[in-house]
């Protein structure tokens, strides 16, 4: 039971506008979930405005990446410099819709856990990387949900369902029929996370790095990491089981050890200066996703 019978491209095409908009709708969550007063992270009834003079902005200058680039990268009304950080987070927004039906069976409940955690992951690299913060109004939701994404196995037994790939194959995928169509807990790789996996990555994903702060706290009398970041680690713990999550906190310290040890030696950077872990995780993500289990076959394959 082949899940839909569209070419892929066209599938992208027509998902790529979607995505644009979901892009700048994710420049609002950067800018404002970040804002110290309450009013300012108001991400739905405030309407658009210029950071640098306030000025609303309008319709027709809020095209993603259109309008930055007829306005030159410029606020309308004050020519306030408009960061690049904006037409990069559309046109990323505009690549995980567009490139997603590339990568997960258009319509099935992986493709929207990938969709949801990619952009998840964009927002918090960003809120991390411009206001070191990672909003728990994103991280809590995504911790029920990442734990929620596994009851359909318990519901509906596992059965091998075939489903349209990207290109010409059809897959066999182990799926949990939901009625209307087949919803496969499928990745690239692997089996789909259980529920066990899934809260133990939950709850290792916030205790051990919360263990090892307070080894660190108590020999160096300061945070190593932050709560947000185990928060980050225990969403991606329900996400995409525990192992994945040892993974993605091991490759996450590699990618921080590289970007900070370099700065210590050459003094750009003291003991306490803050790195942005959330940014290291959201980039080890997909890789340790996509790639860990081949890494790590290879890797036992060398210690043999
Ligand atoms: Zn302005």
């Amino acid at each position: 039971m082949p899940t839909f019978d569209f070419p892929t491209w066209l599938l992208s095409l027509f998902l790529a506008p979607f995505g644009l908009i979901l892009g700048s709708f994710a420049n609002v969550l950067i800018h404002r979930l970040p804002q110290e007063a309450p009013a300012d992270r108001d991400v739905v009834a405030k309407p658009s405005h210029c950071p640098g003079c306030k000025a609303r902005i309008r319709p027709w200058h809020n095209i993603p990446l259109v309008s930055w680039l007829w306005l030159r990268g410029r606020c309308a009304a004050c020519g306030w410099r408009i960061p690049v950080r904006y037409p990069l987070v559309e046109l990323l927004g505009g690549l995980l819709l567009a490139g997603s039906v590339w990568i997960f069976p258009f319509g099935t409940l992986i493709w929207a856990k990938g969709i949801i955690c990619g952009y998840a992951l964009m927002v918090l690299f960003f809120t991390d990387l411009t206001a070191f913060i990672l909003p728990d109004v994103v991280q809590f939701p995504l911790m029920a949900l990442g734990v929620l994404f596994t009851l359909p196995q318990l519901i509906w037994p596992l059965h091998l369902t075939s489903v349209w790939a990207p290109g010409p194959a059809l897959l066999r995928v182990e799926t949990f029929a939901n009625g209307l169509q087949p919803a496969p807990a499928w990745s690239l790789l692997d089996q789909p996370v259980s529920w066990l996996s899934s809260l133990l990555g939950l709850g290792l994903g916030y205790g051990l790095p919360a263990g090892l702060n307070l080894v660190y706290r108590w020999i160096r009398k300061s945070d190593g990491i932050g709560m947000g970041d185990f928060k980050m680690l225990a969403w991606l713990g329900a996400f995409w089981g525990w192992g994945p999550m040892l993974g993605i906190l091991f490759g996450g310290s590699l990618l921080g050890s590289a970007v900070g040890l370099p700065l210590l030696i050459t003094r750009k950077a003291g003991g306490q200066t803050m790195l942005p872990f959330g940014c290291a995780l959201a980039l080890s993500t997909p890789v340790v996703v996509f790639y860990g289990p081949a890494i790590w076959i290879a890797y036992m394959g060398m210690m043999r």
